[in-house]
């Protein structure tokens, strides 16, 4: 009897993000995807959240590779934090591994990692995995699905995708080769996209945004473009320029990771403009603001992005007044939705007009909804079910899809981050937990545990009060202080009595603990100022701010 293959959930099963799993054929680990996840605006001064490496690094001698099934930052995004400990070849689209490659050339680490092209349809032995990349159509242009043809049958992972069927580039899900392996071997377990399985209906296709964007440019003639969307989606860019150039425009690109990605994508032949008609921001200013359509970043209000800082009148390069018109050409992520109304709220005051997706279909998903990812299912005819990526509620709405689509209810396994799912000759069954924590980052350092955050939430919300006091054990006499310094807890200049009484509740804690019968030290004395201290904030103004005694010995 072959070995169970094993599929590992780490990231992406319960939130929107930091997607990561391992597939393991022969004790041998293949890793697909390992990205990351931008923190929820109660995890303080948090910049990003990666998976639990744990798993990874405990069986760092199985793994042989990593597949990026494409270039958005929820799957390639955390590579280059595991490429600092662990060493594989990555294997991808040439654009999928062109836009992975900048974080991990940012970290260091281009010369020590191997990035593999792969082709659409290809299929290819890695050690111990014959693994298929099927091309799918998504908010990224050359995303695939995976097929693992592994000795307990097909697994198939359809990555994030929908089922546009007059993609930009003309490039279709292949749902005939999904078919066919259904038809020939089958699929044993099928791993499908669930970001969208609570909308009805189909994801409009990309070419029907193009549509609106031609009419937005025309109906707004005579004024300047400023127009953001996501600077990975490729498609949306070459369309935004094919409506610049429809009425004569030239395109100005504002914002870094914009620039790079056109320039990644013009430099492969995947992004369409003349040189001509391209001009850098810095020489927007000498042009006929109605002859000038600037593409930027920050459509999801990112705080420090080029449109943010636009709204408040902080950019450097655009001033935007009533002459413009702003188009997001967007939709917000969840969570993002105060940021963007600030921006359009920004633009507005400025006197611009502005066209977003609550007014205009300017934004299509990249994701299937209902119908298709039912449409996958009848083509696929899994034997078994497991949806991924999404949170709790896209899961169990993706399984239900899965039973009215005729898998067997104990067919579908609903798994969360750290389950473990084997494949063998009795069927699918779930293995051990594995840890699969949020491990955050802060600067580069991913050391920030739950003690840090809850510290941080405590000095934010609370304050602090730090209490100073000097004091000769031996004689059990008070030499400086107590001196109380404070950030956040009162208002310092106005609450002078306040702190006076503080350190004299403190200096008498101190005396009473020298005057005892017992000798005391300098952490029992730290105990008694935290205590003193603390009881006093609390009782005189029913606050908790964290109290941090430092006792000295002169
Ligand atoms: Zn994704
Ligand atoms: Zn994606």
């Amino acid at each position: 009897m072959p070995d169970p293959v094993v599929v590992t959930f780490l990231g992406g099963l319960g939130e929107i993000g930091r997607n990561c799993a391992c597939i393991e054929v022969d004790g041998r680990i293949m890793l697909l995807d390992v990205g990351l996840m931008f923190p929820d605006i109660d995890m303080l001064g948090i910049d990003l959240v990666l998976p639990d490496f744990t798993y990874l690094r405990e069986n760092a001698g199985r793994i042989d590779g990593c597949i990026a099934t494409h270039g958005h930052e929820d799957h390639v995004g955390g590579l280059s934090f595991l490429l600092r400990d662990l060493s594989f070849p990555i294997y991808g689209s040439a654009l999928t591994l062109g836009l992975a490659r900048h974080r991990i050339d940012e970290a260091g680490l281009l010369d020590r990692t191997e990035l593999v092209p792969v082709r659409d349809g290809e299929r290819r032995r890695i050690g111990a995995f014959d693994v298929e990349f099927i091309p799918v159509t998504h908010s990224v242009p050359h995303g695939f699905a995976t097929a693992f043809h592994t000795p307990q049958g097909t697994i198939l992972h359809t990555g994030d995708f929908k089922l546009d069927l007059t993609p930009v580039d003309g490039r279709l899900t292949d749902l005939a080769r999904i078919g066919a392996i259904a038809k020939d071997t089958g699929i044993r377990l099928l791993l499908s996209d669930s970001t969208n399985a609570d909308e009805p209906g189909h994801a409009r296709s990309e070419k029907a945004v193009g549509k609106v964007l031609y009419d937005l440019f025309h109906a707004h003639e005579g004024r300047r473009i400023v127009i953001a969307c996501f600077a990975s989606h490729i498609h949306r860019v070459q369309q935004i320029i094919d409506a610049a150039l429809a009425f004569d425009r030239t395109v100005a690109t504002l914002g870094m990771s914009m620039k790079k990605n056109v320039r990644l994508a013009r430099s492969m032949g995947l992004l369409h403009v003349p040189d001509t008609k391209l001009v850098d921001i810095e020489d927007v200013g000498d042009l006929d603001p109605s002859r000038v359509c600037v593409i930027s970043t920050g459509s999801q209000g990112e705080p420090m992005s080029a449109l943010s800082l636009m709204a408040s009148s902080d950019n450097r390069w655009i001033k935007i007044g009533p002459e413009d018109t702003v188009i997001l050409s967007s939709h917000p992520i969840p969570g993002n939705e105060a940021n963007v109304s600030k921006v359009i709220d920004g633009m507005t005051r400025l006197g611009a007009e502005v066209v977003h997706s609550g007014i205009d279909d300017v934004h299509a998903t990249g994701h299937a909804k209902q119908e298709e990812l039912k449409t996958l299912l009848s083509i696929a005819q899994p034997e078994w079910f497991t949806p991924v990526h999404g949170e709790y509620r896209h899961l169990t709405s993706h399984a239900r899809l899965a039973r009215l689509m005729g898998v067997p209810d104990e067919r579908v396994l609903v798994c969360e981050d750290g389950d473990q799912l084997l494949l063998t000759d009795n069927g699918v069954t779930r293995g051990q937990k594995v840890p699969a924590g949020y491990l955050y980052v802060d600067g580069i350092v991913g050391d920030v545990g739950q003690g840090v955050l809850r510290d941080r939430r405590v000095l934010a919300e609370e304050g602090v009060v730090v209490v100073v006091v000097t004091v000769d054990a031996q004689s059990g006499a008070i030499i400086t202080g107590p001196e109380i310094i404070t950030r956040g807890w009162v208002y310092a200049p106005e609450a002078e009595d306040l702190l006076d009484e503080c350190a004299d509740e403190v200096r008498k804690a101190v005396q009473a603990a020298f005057d005892g019968d017992v000798p005391v030290d300098i952490e029992t004395l730290q105990r008694h100022v935290r205590k003193a201290a603390g009881k006093f904030v609390s009782d005189r103004t029913r606050r908790r701010p964290m109290i941090v005694p430092v006792v000295m010995e002169a």
